[in-house]
């Protein structure tokens, strides 16, 4: 009998992420799952969409992007990462970064080529290298302080590695690779050949003082890294799905064709309200960062003193714990349980690893909310002890 549905659609399940979010809904519990803010975005950000629309800015943009917004990338890649790049040849602006990390993949693998991973990871990558027709390969981050093996990476590359995808500061553990890190990665991309798709979109939310490295201003790697960010996380905009591709010309070339016949664009009246975000006075990443810092702290408190084993995030605003302690089966039964009967809603571990058993004993909460909304959580996980 034929199926219906492709082989490939069916190696992979729906996101637990976005799953835990309508489950939340049902409950009317405090959703600590999908990382999305539950406060405001940027005033200023909101009316440039306004007057945007309103401007009609509201046909098809070019394909790969406003020319306003990517002359505002350029610009501001130029001053926090400290690269300079043509915005007419090595950007694509897409659909959220989501889009630009399946378009760059697509770009550039060929079926049967294989992707390194570093696990735990953001739960897209791993169906991300199953609609490229990747091998991926997984390399374990190892807690609590989420050090990889050095040998083991080095073992990973082989002729037929085409990538590499990175996250830093990283979902969901919260790691900032070190220069030392990045450059030992990068060595081994210009042995081999190997590209570094690198999603940075928690460039600006650091704490503890962590400085975040662009693993594309190391020596060598301009032209064998894409660089993958978006305004969601930055701005608080993570409804508007604009996001990009940072590449050499020859890279992009290819990115750009992939997305254009996947999406054509991103809105367009939200990429020119974008170049204006772009734009904020510096002080705003500051200001964003320290909030941020309050805000893990504060639930981190909390899930310690509610019995939780956390560990605490360097940057992202995720915090994955450990819940043996609470002597659940797995970590799905233990999901459930905190949001039927306490109305909590968290990630279930299992859902950032290759293999469910690696994650079975996680929970990962998030913390882009009101300080209400924290404080409210807080209450209901008191009850848990
Ligand atoms: N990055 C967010 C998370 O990990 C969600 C992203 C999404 O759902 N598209 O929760």
């Amino acid at each position: 009998m034929k199926t219906f549905s492709s082989e490939r659609a069916s190696r992979f399940t729906e996101s637990v992420i976005r799953e835990m979010t309508r489950i939340c809904l049902k409950h009317q519990g405090v959703n600590l799952a999908q990382g999305f803010p539950d406060f405001p975005a940027p005033l200023e950000i909101k009316e440039a969409a306004i007057q945007s629309i309103q401007r009609d800015f509201n046909q098809y943009a070019i394909t790969w992007g406003t020319p306003s917004l990517r002359q505002a990338i350029s610009e501001k890649f130029a001053w926090y990462n400290g690269i300079t790049i043509d915005p007419e040849q090595e950007i694509t602006v897409c659909c959220g970064s989501t889009e630009a990390m399946i378009s760059s993949l697509m770009a550039i693998v060929n079926p049967g080529e294989e992707v390194i991973v570093f696990e735990p990871f953001y739960e897209n990558y791993g169906p991300d290298t199953i609609l490229c027709g990747a091998k991926p390969r997984f390399i374990t981050l190892h807690e609590p302080d989420w050090h990889f093996d050095e040998q083991e990476l080095a073992r990973a590359f082989n002729n037929k590695t085409k990538a590499i995808i990175l996250n830093t500061p990283n979902n969901p553990t919260g790691k900032v690779f070190s220069r030392e890190e990045l450059q030992f990665i990068a060595d081994l991309c210009l042995k081999w050949g190997v590209i570094a798709a690198t999603d940075e979109i928690y460039e600006h939310i650091l704490y503890d003082g962590a400085k975040h490295i662009s693993i594309a201003s190391l020596p060598g790697m301009r032209n064998q890294t894409i660089t993958i960010n978006s305004i969601s996380k930055t701005y608080s905009l993570t409804g508007w799905r604009v996001g990009w591709a940072i590449a050499s010309p020859h890279l992009t070339a290819s990115i750009r064709k992939v997305h254009d016949f996947l999406t054509v664009g991103a809105p367009h009246p939200l990429q020119e309200a974008g170049a204006i975000a772009l734009k904020m006075d510096r002080s705003y990443y500051e200001t964003l960062a320290r909030e941020y810092q309050e805000r893990r702290d504060f639930l981190a408190k909390a899930l310690d003193e509610s019995g939780f084993k956390v560990y605490l995030p360097f940057g992202a605003y995720y915090i994955m714990t450990d819940v043996k302690g609470f002597g659940f089966s797995d970590d799905v039964t233990f999901a459930r349980h905190l949001v039927e009967k306490f109305g909590v809603a968290t990630v279930p571990g299992s859902s950032f690893y290759s293999s469910p058993s690696l994650g079975r004993t996680k929970v990962r909460f998030c913390f882009p909310k009101k300080r209400e909304t924290l404080q409210a959580a807080a209450e209901r996980l008191k009850r848990l002890k």
